[in-house]
């Protein structure tokens, strides 16, 4: 019995504390709500800000490694076919580059073609050059070669080390 007043006077107490100005005029109980939508704001955008500046920096590292790795080039003279694999191109270049070796400005990225013929993948890739946006028909295996064209599944990649490696 003692409990249950104890419970009752306990929620009388709450819900006096809950409204302790409901005399000053209406918007007394709806004056408490909007707090705490500004905190989950902040929170929620403290969240997203959070989130953002990761992604963002997870962007530059992955921005300094591709320049890292871009600094090595296979480059194709578009006139001679001539080929320079691992080429290494000196920071702030632009294309098309001088060749060296003809001292003609034809020398542009080439795009790997890693399939052969009969559907195939092998180590040492047939190079294409590609002209921005267009696709090109690999001169080895006929298949479409694109930019930054796809290689073999892993797993095609794989069988050909095997096969190679074993036929030496
Ligand atoms: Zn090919």
């Amino acid at each position: 019995m003692s409990q249950q007043e104890n419970l009752g006077s306990l929620i009388d107490d709450f819900d006096r504390q809950r409204q302790p100005k409901g005399k000053d005029g209406g918007g007394g109980g709806s004056a408490q709500l909007p707090p705490k939508n500004v905190i989950l704001a902040v929170v929620i955008l403290g969240c997203l800000i959070g989130a953002a500046v990761m992604g963002a920096r997870a962007l530059r590292t992955e921005a300094g490694s591709l320049e890292r790795w871009s600094q090595e080039h296979t480059l194709i003279d578009t006139e001679t076919g001539e080929l320079f694999v691992d080429y290494r191109v000196p920071d702030g270049s632009t294309y098309p580059m001088k060749n060296p070796n003809t001292g003609t400005t034809t020398l542009m990225p080439a795009e790997a073609c890693y399939w052969t013929s009969d559907g195939r993948a092998k180590m040492e890739p047939t190079w294409v050059y590609v002209p921005q946006g267009e696709r090109v028909t690999c001169p080895d295996c006929g298949r479409p070669v694109v930019g930054r064209n796809p290689r073999p599944p892993v797993e095609a990649m794989l069988e050909a080390l095997d096969r190679e490696e074993a036929g030496g």
